[in-house]
């Protein structure tokens, strides 16, 4: 018999699970208590739960939606690279970073991604299937208790695109975020899109109070559509009028990322016309000089990235030059890339319980 895999769901389906099984409703607080807040490892460890009922999900149930099967460290300590296994043999990776007091988690949405960025490693993968709720929530409670101190910042910057799984991120979030779960502050929720927009149309219109990131990249529609092909759907001047829309509506910041790829998008012509492009809009802009992947292309010398930062200066908003993290164990943005095995529910599960 498949098992349900509890880890995932809301109160609203807790609450229908334990009347379906005849059980009070007080129930569906506690599940979601242990699960989301205590983060307990089994049902067993669910004391307040009575025995008889314990006893039936260890029959009918499964905790835990991942598992870690690996981790790896940079050199330099500061960075983890998570490799978690699916039940169904599928595997995403997460990135743990230790800076400072603060411990930032970068998850992934779907294992492989739609999008095709020609600078991405995952990209070449094509997407395999969405994250449940339960596989995103679990990168961070196992990251958390293999870091055995809470998670401050996250980042939706992982393997995927976040906003092509809308609502199985909303509802991960939802919970990651509830007061009586994990309580992540909504502030440190980043979610970074290639530019879906209607889905960040609905992003706002749902008034979501995350953090939104959008990956630029390029300064003419040209360059954008050759590196990002979706840009022929919703090119730039769509995203930086969503974008001006977005800073009025919600008085919230929003961060602009650019990838730089020397040769493609890296002159101080492409530097001037991201300025005047983001004159007037509330915003971060985050430079990430590109770390090598299989797909080719080459990161600009270091005096360049200083030029192009340096031509942004009169922009009235903060520029920061985001060198990667745990760029020696493949862990920087663009790099995370998974081997997807022929499916074996049968084993992957057998080797999870
Ligand atoms: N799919 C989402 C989030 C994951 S990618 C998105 O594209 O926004 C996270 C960030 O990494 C994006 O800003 C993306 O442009 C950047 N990125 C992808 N490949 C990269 C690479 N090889 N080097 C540096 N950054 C890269
Ligand atoms: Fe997908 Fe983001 Fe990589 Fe583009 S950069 S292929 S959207 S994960």
């Amino acid at each position: 018999m498949n098992k349900i895999v509890l880890k995932g769901y809301n109160l609203e389906q807790l609450e229908a699970f334990v009347r379906e099984q005849g059980e009070p409703r007080f129930r569906a607080d506690q599940l979601f208590l242990w699960m989301y807040k205590h983060q307990a490892a089994s049902f067993d460890d669910m004391s307040d739960v009575s025995r008889a009922f314990r006893q039936r999900l260890n029959d009918m149930a499964e905790l835990h939606a991942a598992k870690i099967e690996a981790v790896q460290a940079s050199r330099n300590g500061d960075t983890q690279k998570l490799l978690f296994r699916l039940k169904d043999g599928a595997r995403v990776e997460a990135v743990l970073m230790f800076e400072d007091d603060r411990r930032t988690l970068c998850i992934s949405t779907q294992v492989g991604c739609p999008i095709d960025c020609k600078f991405c490693a995952t990209g070449l993968m094509g997407l395999k299937r969405n994250l449940t709720p339960g596989e995103i929530i679990d990168q961070v409670i196992l990251a958390q208790r293999h870091a055995g101190q809470p998670i401050t910042n996250l980042v939706v910057m992982g393997m995927g695109e976040p906003l092509l799984n809308y609502d199985n991120l909303m509802q991960a979030l939802e919970i990651l975020a509830h007061d009586k779960g994990p309580n992540l502050a909504r502030r440190h929720i980043v979610v970074s899109t290639s530019g879906v927009l209607p889905a960040m149309r609905r992003f706002l219109q749902e008034g979501r109070k995350y953090r939104l990131a959008i990956s630029l990249n390029a300064t003419t529609d040209e360059v954008r559509t050759r590196i990002i092909p979706i840009n022929k759907k919703w090119p730039i001047d769509a995203l930086l009028q969503f974008a001006r829309e977005y800073t009025r509506r919600s008085r919230e910041r929003l961060t602009f990322e650019y990838v730089l790829l020397h040769g493609i998008n890296d002159t101080l012509e492409d530097a001037r016309r991201l300025l005047r492009m983001l004159t007037g809009i509330r915003c971060k802009v985050n430079l990430i000089p590109y770390n090598p992947t299989v797909r080719g292309f080459e990161p600009p010398p270091r005096e360049a990235v200083q030029r192009f930062y340096e031509e942004l200066r009169s922009l009235r908003a903060p520029v920061t030059i985001r060198w990667s993290k745990g760029v020696d164990i493949d862990a920087g943005c663009g790099q995370l890339v998974t081997k997807v095995e022929a499916s074996e529910p049968e084993k992957a599960e057998a080797a999870m319980s």
